[in-house]
């Protein structure tokens, strides 16, 4: 008896393992082989860097929803307009929402979509100045690094996309379809005032686009068990929203406490949340990424990424374990902002805490608030939204498709020895304000970062090399190129 369900347990493994070796075998590679020759122009690279650490002279600083250091972005328009005398002559200039540039390059077939090509042109604020080994504003170049803020985040590609067109323009080319360039000035706080603008504009026009290209993923080395650094192009970003959670309390002296006060309560809450966290699914851009980078992958990972279907768990358990991975994989929640009391010795009598989420596609702001409460479960305990704006997550925009190898071909050109892969956006980008113009929305900034430039983000020591930036303004020109 035991004999018979013991062979009979070993024949389905066999089989199991056979399938798994199937599955594996038919992985087949999703990168483009065979790409063509590059067929950009050569241009004035000494004088694009210069144009480019000059850019990052001006403080084009966000810091709140609608309030704009305006004369920083007066200074910077007059600088552009300066640096790129074809583009403004040849190309239609409009001022969107106070400080947004929409550049229209009119291509010759009326009958082609344009695509849109988008960047922002303010920057984050600066924490601490004097930790920067150059400081923020001053435009350094210094041993073939550009220093300063927006240096990757995202001055780079307002200035790599105009320097492309300039370019283009010096050399006499002509688009047979429209392109458009849309630069953002408040992309850092929203976009609501910028990008959305510029989205209804367009809506209201009834332009529909080819497909959109704004900033997001980055070409990363060693991120991934491949052979080659990979190109991350984000398909869909995730949805924001932030819930504040209160308490009412009574206020009062703290020498006399009631059992339960209003921090514990929210700390449960808290506790609650972080204890039950919200499903994973390899599911959407996720899945995409493994069916992109997994056939590259050395044959034990191919047997586990082409056989999801039976491995799903594992692989969450795998990559639940990293903050980056896991979210990639599930909504998230993080607790931010708290307050209580303004004295050591009184009882709040309203204590908050502020949890930002990150909604995966598939949920929607309404049902992780529905979530979060059914998490609580305490009536105690209310919740509202912290901010007027939230944003559900993106619509998925699908692997695959023309307009995907096109850009996957574009980015092969510049680099040729990249991999390259569809990914989920973690943080929020403007792409989010043009879903509705066209269903092939990328998030992708053609730059291959080292460890100090990917640290710079947000951060002290913003950095980029001149040879980065340069394959910028070649891939710009060929991706326009492409499309026409
Ligand atoms: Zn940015």
């Amino acid at each position: 008896m035991f004999r018979k369900v013991f062979i009979a347990l070993g024949g389905l493994i066999g089989i199991l393992v056979l399938i798994m070796v199937i599955n594996a075998l038919q992985f087949e590679s999703l990168q483009i082989e065979d790409v063509p020759e590059s067929t950009y122009f050569d241009f004035d690279e000494e004088g694009a860097i210069e144009r480019f650490a000059e850019s990052l002279t001006y403080e084009t600083v966000s810091h709140e929803p609608g309030e704009v250091n305006e004369g920083a972005f007066i200074q910077f328009h007059n600088f552009l307009e300066a640096a790129f005398p074809q583009t403004f002559e040849n190309l239609e200039v409009e001022t969107v929402g106070d400080f947004t540039l929409l550049f229209t390059w009119e291509g010759t077939d009326e009958g082609l979509d344009p695509i849109l090509l988008t960047a922002h042109q303010d920057v984050v604020p600066i924490e601490s100045p004097d930790s920067w080994s150059h400081p923020p504003f001053a435009g350094e170049v210094v041993d073939g690094i550009v220093w300063g803020r927006g240096a990757v985040d995202n001055k780079n590609g307002v200035m790599g996309l105009l320097e492309a067109v300039e370019t283009m323009l010096r050399e006499n080319y002509q688009p047979e379809r429209t392109v458009k360039l849309a630069f953002g000035h408040d992309e850092e706080v929203g976009g609501m005032y910028g990008a959305r603008k510029v989205a209804e504009l367009l809506e209201e026009r009834g332009t529909e686009v080819e497909f959109v290209l704004d900033e997001g993923g980055f070409i990363n080395d060693d991120q991934l068990p491949v052979d080659r650094p990979v190109a991350v192009v984000g398909t869909a970003e995730k949805g924001i929203a932030s819930f504040e959670l209160v308490v009412e309390g009574r206020g009062g002296h703290s020498s006399m406490p009631p059992r339960e006060t209003e921090i514990g309560i929210l700390a449960s809450a808290i506790r609650s949340i972080e204890d039950n966290p919200f499903p994973a699914s390899v599911s959407g851009p996720a899945q995409d990424l493994f069916r992109y980078v997994g056939p590259e992958m050395s044959f034990p990972e191919q047997m586990i990424l082409g056989n999801l279907w039976l491995t799903e768990p594992l692989v969450i358990r795998m990559f639940e374990g990293s903050p980056a991975t896991n979210a990639m994989l599930r909504t998230t929640a993080a607790p931010t902002m708290m307050k209580g009391s303004d004295k050591d010795n009184v009882m709040p009598s309203e204590a908050k805490i502020v949890v930002n989420m990150r909604i995966m596609p598939g949920e929607t702001v309404e049902s992780v608030e529905e979530d979060l409460k059914r998490k609580i479960d305490d009536d105690r305990v209310n919740i509202r939204h912290h901010r007027e704006y939230t944003f559900d997550p993106s619509p998925v925009s699908e692997a695959g498709t023309e307009q995907f190898e096109l850009l996957q071909e574009s980015i092969m050109q510049i680099y040729p020895d990249v991999y390259v892969s569809p990914f989920l956006m973690v943080a929020a980008t403007d792409a989010r304000h043009y879903v509705d113009l066209s269903d092939h929305v990328y998030r992708f900034i053609p730059a291959d970062l080292n460890e100090d430039e990917f640290d710079g983000l947000h951060a002290v020591d913003e950095q980029l090399r001149s040879e980065v930036y340069l394959r910028m303004v070649r891939f710009y020109q060929q991706l326009i190129m492409n499309a026409n």
